[in-house]
């Protein structure tokens, strides 16, 4: 099996810090407010038994944060792993925060996660370990209050457990705590291609910026669940050839383009890409995949996969962030210098928490939206917001984060300050 990339060689809640203090200093934030946007408001930490299959107790360890409620209920996924601690949950909140201002959606920034293997669990553990954290973190969760949405190693199903364990408590049903749910208890048409297709608009925007004949682009997407085998098929069917794709069994590249659709299929029934077999496919690491000669390049795995050990080897014109936090900040330096064009993950895959807002609102209304209707309003914000984006970058000579940045800590500062401080 391929080795990953420096897998959490660096600590993402440094990072994001870094990130938001670059931020912080353009727009001059006084000490008081950089204390109180640096850090998260809340975090809960719960260690909880559940009884496995062979009848022995496992406890757990899961996390629920919450870095800021002041635009509004806070919104963010709940992660699976093993790699789960908490300074990845901190940050994953705090861009959370970010993002939701970002394409201005009525949300503060939230996440969590339980430190586990979900391929390791039965269907059965995988359902009481699921049940038994929503009950945990049901002290923060609601529809008023904290909506959770899938993450790595989460999916619909696992969304629907949460949905039904709250509702069980309240005594009725409650559609509205959770996002990504399947279609048939409440779920949004669009919303499981979702993030993939704000990275797939993102990504054509970016081309269009910079003169690059999407039909003629070669793309290359790392991580092929939710977030990365969407980008690659939508990003195929605008046109552009996905030469090659990884997961966590390593890379598999064809120069004169893989067949996505089958891909999709072989991934989705045997849970991965792994004896993956079609004519001309040639084998690579995660790590080689990232140095392939391409123009797009979509990391849409984990975070730290591009870092100041392989910026200058990265190949790509232009690099769409599907995943949360995958280029480091000494990455970035670099990759700026060398001109490759780079969407932040705030911008990039906004689509996703994007569309779960619109499932959040059918679900409080109980009035259910088209799939084109989802689609159109999904892209227009995703083109307002590249395009809000882009103009920051260009008149401030900035790079798309920190422009992205400056828009989202501004608009959550903003609100602070009109709020006050209570008492
Ligand atoms: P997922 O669990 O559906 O897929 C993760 C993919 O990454 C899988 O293909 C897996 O094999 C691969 N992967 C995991 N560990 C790996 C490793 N060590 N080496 C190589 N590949 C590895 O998760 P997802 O929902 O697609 O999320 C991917 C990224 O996108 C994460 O950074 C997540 O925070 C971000 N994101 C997700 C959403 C969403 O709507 N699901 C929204 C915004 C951002």
């Amino acid at each position: 099996m391929a080795t990953f990339v420096e897998e959490k060689a660096e600590n993402p809640f440094e990072i994001a810090q870094q990130q938001f203090d670059i931020a912080a200093d353009i727009l001059n934030l006084d000490h008081g407010m950089r204390q109180i946007l640096r850090v998260p408001q809340r975090e809960l930490t719960v260690r909880f038994p559940v009884t496995m299959d062979d009848g022995s107790v496992r406890v757990f360890t899961g996390y629920r944060v919450h870095h800021n409620i002041t635009r509004g209920p806070a919104k963010g996924g709940i992660r699976y792993h093993p790699a789960v601690d908490i300074d990845e949950v901190r940050a994953l909140a705090m861009w959370m925060s970010w993002k939701c201002a970002l394409v201005n959606i009525p949300y503060g920034g939230a996440k969590g996660g339980i430190v586990v293997d979900p391929k390791q669990l039965s269907t059965h553990e995988l359902e009481h370990m699921t049940r038994r954290f929503a009950s945990e973190i049901s002290l923060l969760i609601g529809p008023e209050k904290d909506i959770p949405a899938p993450d790595v190693g989460t999916n619909a199903q696992i969304m629907a457990w949460i949905m039904d364990t709250i509702s069980m408590h309240r005594g009725y049903t409650v559609p509205a705590v959770v996002t990504g749910k399947p279609i048939d208890v409440f779920g949004s048409l669009g919303r499981t291609d979702a993030t993939g297709r704000g990275v797939s608009i993102t990504a054509r925007e970016a081309a269009k910026h910079l003169g690059i004949s999407f039909a003629d682009a070669r793309a290359v997407v790392q991580g092929f669940g939710n977030v990365g085998s969407a980008s690659a098929a939508l990003i195929q069917k605008m046109g552009a050839k996905i030469v090659a794709v990884s997961d966590v069994s390593g890379g598999y590249y064809n120069p004169q383009g893989l067949d996505v659709p089958t891909m999709m299929r072989y991934a989705a029934q045997n849970r991965s890409l792994e004896g993956y077999k079609e004519p001309g496919l040639e084998h690579v690491t995660n790590g080689e995949l990232l140095e392939l000669e391409c123009e797009i390049l979509v990391p849409a795995a984990l975070e730290n996969q591009i870092t100041g050990a392989n910026a200058d080897r990265i190949k790509a014109r232009i690099i769409v962030e599907g995943a949360n936090g995958p280029t480091t900040p000494s990455a970035d330096e670099i990759l700026y210098d060398r001109g490759v064009f780079i969407v932040p993950d705030i911008l990039a895959n906004a689509g996703g928490v994007t569309v779960s807002y619109f499932e959040w609102v059918q679900g409080l209304q109980e009035f259910f939206w088209s799939e084109e209707e989802i689609n159109e309003r999904l892209e227009r914000i995703m083109i307002r917001s590249f395009s809000s984006v882009l103009e920051i970058a260009l008149r401030d000579r900035v790079p798309l984060r920190t422009a992205a940045y400056v828009v989202a800590v501004k608009r959550v500062a903003d609100a602070t300050l009109i709020r006050g401080i209570y008492p």
